[in-house]
């Protein structure tokens, strides 16, 4: 891993820690509801349906920790997307529609939304 990894990563572990400073900006300025899934936002951290700051473009895909790339996303759909890339998650969603998986249906919101971004010129 290069210099430049190790630091992007370092980065990356900050904003997951426990204060990120962008969840404040985003639940002044943004929706209360979940960029996926659209499901009711909450302020308190440890909730399933918790607000936190989700990366549209994952940091180690190249996303930055900007306004146009960040959103509020519940807790199960942050989980669930993790740092995947589009690929990955329609590939995990081949799989979960195929097996009947209950995630499936999660799964298949975040991988439309993330279409529907990239199709806009969100890149
Ligand atoms: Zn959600």
């Amino acid at each position: 891993m290069g210099r430049r990894e190790s630091s992007r990563h370092a980065g990356e572990n900050f904003l997951m820690g426990r204060y990120n400073p962008w969840r404040d900006i985003l639940w002044e300025t943004r929706p209360h509801t979940c960029v996926y899934c659209r499901c009711r936002l909450r302020r308190r951290v440890d909730l399933p349906d918790s607000a936190t700051v989700e990366h549209l473009r994952a940091l180690r895909h190249g996303g930055e920790s900007s306004d146009g790339n960040l959103a509020l996303a519940c807790r199960r759909c942050n989980e669930l997307k993790a740092s995947h890339s589009l690929l990955v998650l329609e590939r995990r969603l081949a799989d979960a529609e195929r097996l009947d998986r209950p995630d499936a249906k999660r799964l298949r919101l975040i991988v439309e939304e993330l279409r529907r971004m990239e199709g806009n010129g969100h890149d």
